[in-house]
């Protein structure tokens, strides 16, 4: 049989051998954290030791994470329950190349332009904030192209007019360093913990009104059983160190190769995650890219994983000013176990696919 070579990892990520046992071990755990009882006792000191370990990897003290179902949710909270001063939302300001748990967030989202590697346009954004405080959501890093957002410009812009910023850091959180943010956005299924859990940090705890109320858990920020095995695997997913230096290094090796057979890297310019790759080849459809190269063995995605499972042009590479190419680049992301085999193997599979399909061997 082929060998199957997962190179998806932005999509999602193996769970941990670590998370796994601690998502196993939280399993045989009875007892709801907010009962007083014993079992009750244990549930919470388990919540809580995660919530340390996660607030420690975010750099925060523990009374600013809040637990959610993941990075849509993380998001959708700070979107709609972010406060500045008096009790209405914030305009939310947002890069046209946001994920779609950003631009879906809600109905009223103002898309500022990006330039053609990707970046948020600086002066929209000053122009944008020059009409009043809001709230500005923008990714660390892409999830198609992997490039990284002028941070710390775009911190200091929304500093200086009093609003408020929300950083989804759902690709980036383990692989750079984060600055600053009022709110940042963190999804366990990205770094080795299991999916639906993630945290939402909340610099300010009164800057933020629950949007899912129920019982009150989260210190009032969002009601609901937490998910207490998912949360364990998710803390002992953050305890783990990756080195991500020689996964740039493969990436750009890779990069380097498929240049040569006509392959061209979107978002190059810009500084990126050492681990996404956003390839396109002229003329070639995603669609079958991702058929062909699955039926060589090979896993990768067309831009973003998208629910329905069809192929769209990336919103990302269009908002990039790249037209027909939008729909012509698919996304290869590698992981810390990801192998120069793997590499050496995907490299001569793209560039067959490449002198059979695109315009260069066609030509
Ligand atoms: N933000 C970015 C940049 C992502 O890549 C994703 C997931 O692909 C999300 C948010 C949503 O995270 P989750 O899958 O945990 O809801």
């Amino acid at each position: 049989m082929k060998s199957r070579i997962y190179l998806d990892h932005a999509a999602t990520t193996p769970v941990s051998d670590a998370a796994r046992a601690a998502l196993v071990e939280a399993l045989g755990l009875t007892g709801n954290p907010s009962s007083v009882h014993g079992g009750g006792r244990a549930a919470n000191a388990l919540l809580e030791g995660a919530r340390d370990t996660v607030a420690r990897f975010a750099g925060v003290a523990p009374e600013h994470v809040v637990f959610t179902s993941g990075g849509t949710e993380a998001i959708a909270l700070a979107s709609n329950g972010a406060r500045l001063a008096g009790p209405t939302r914030p305009r939310l300001l947002v890069g046209a190349t946001e994920h779609s748990a950003v631009l879906q967030a809600r109905d009223d989202v103002v898309l500022l332009p990006v330039d053609g590697d990707g970046q948020i346009d600086l002066a929209a954004l000053r122009a944008a904030l020059s009409e009043g405080t809001a709230l500005v959501a923008v990714q660390a890093a892409n999830n198609e192209t992997g490039v990284i957002q002028p941070l710390a410009e775009v911190a200091a812009l929304v500093r200086e007019t009093g609003g408020l910023l929300l950083l989804d850091a759902v690709q980036a959180a383990g692989k750079m360093a984060l600055p600053d943010a009022d709110f940042v956005a963190l999804s366990a299924h990205k770094l080795g913990g299991p999916p639906g859990v993630g945290a939402l940090i909340v610099r300010d705890p009164e800057s933020l009104i629950a949007i899912q109320r129920g019982g009150g858990q989260e210190r009032g920020h969002r009601g609901g059983m937490p998910n207490l095995p998912g949360i364990a695997g998710f803390a002992a997913a953050v305890s783990e160190a990756h080195d991500w230096s020689p996964v740039a290094t493969r990436r750009i090796a890779l990069e380097t190769r498929l240049k040569a057979g006509g392959a061209i890297i979107h978002g190059e310019a810009a500084p990126r995650l050492p681990n996404i790759s956003s390839i396109g080849l002229p003329g070639v459809a995603a669609s079958t890219q991702v058929m062909m190269l699955d039926l060589e063995g090979f896993m990768v995605s067309a831009g973003a994983a998208c629910s329905s499972g069809k192929v769209k042009a990336s919103h990302v590479l269009a908002a990039m000013g790249l037209g027909a190419a939008a729909g012509e680049a698919i996304r290869v992301s590698l992981s810390p176990a990801t192998t120069d085999a793997e590499i050496d193997a995907f490299a001569a599979a793209w560039l067959a696919m490449a002198a059979r399909l695109g315009r260069k061997g066609a030509a």
